[in-house]
């Protein structure tokens, strides 16, 4: 685990050489999913400190687990998210990539209320249009930028997307980057740009990206999801 943590900070310190960007520019969020709180555990003590996960029935406990063992990373939520599953998330998170619709910003407002605590939101783009997959069509992030920005409990603080299968990672990142600005728009300091898996994070970097999503590169192939 050491080795592949170190292999993928290289590369991604890399990645920021080649696009003439400071190293320090791009944060690594490591993503646990499918793997156990053992892991998650390990990696906090290898100074992994960002950590993420797409599903809040798997993260919810390891985070529980995490903090039994007096262990805080900082939890990253990147999945879809349903409206009832906001209170539980708000609870542990303290990003939540994901958020793609005015009813679920003001539910998670609202968990982050009701458990005292603040969390950072990125607006999920949907790059294609193609909402089954998550996020907000190009032509509503405007809007949706507006409403976190008015809510209590959440700081507006980017965007996030992942590339639409078929596209080639360079354009949709590309695109990305304007998305960003409709955001920074509405609050100049929502500069944030989840963009990059195992797959197009150099792309991603070359593109702007602030924070990458790696989880094959950190802890290996998972098994087919059920
Ligand atoms: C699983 C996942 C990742 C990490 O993907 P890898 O290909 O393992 O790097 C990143 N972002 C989201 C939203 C994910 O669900």
């Amino acid at each position: 685990m050491q080795d592949n943590l170190n292999r993928t900070r290289e590369a991604v310190a890399a990645a920021c050489a080649a696009a003439g960007r400071a190293p320090e520019s791009v944060r690594l969020v490591a993503i646990t999913k499918t793997f156990p709180a053992s892991d998650a555990a390990a990696l906090t003590g290898l100074g992994q400190a960002d950590l993420g996960e797409n599903r809040d029935q798997e993260a919810a406990p390891k985070a529980a687990e995490l903090a039994a063992l007096g262990l805080e990373p900082v939890w990253h939520f990147v999945g879809q998210l349903q409206r009832n599953k906001a209170r539980s998330v708000a609870a542990y998170a303290d990003w939540v990539h994901s958020v793609d619709r005015e009813p679920l910003a003001d539910a998670l407002d609202r968990g982050a209320e009701s458990n005292g605590r603040r969390l950072n939101a990125l607006v999920q783009v949907s790059l294609d249009g193609d909402t089954s997959r998550g996020g907000v069509p190009v032509s509503g992030i405007a809007r949706l930028a507006e409403r976190i920005a008015g809510l209590g409990s959440l700081d507006l603080r980017g965007v996030m997307a992942v590339a639409p299968l078929g596209w080639e990672p360079a354009k949709a990142f590309a695109l990305l980057n304007e998305c960003s600005e409709a955001v920074r728009r509405v609050d100049a300091g929502a500069t944030e740009v989840s963009a990059g898996m195992s797959g197009d994070f150099r792309e991603a970097v070359a593109c702007g990206a602030t924070m990458v999503r790696l989880g094959r590169n950190v802890l290996g192939e998972r098994e087919p999801m059920a």
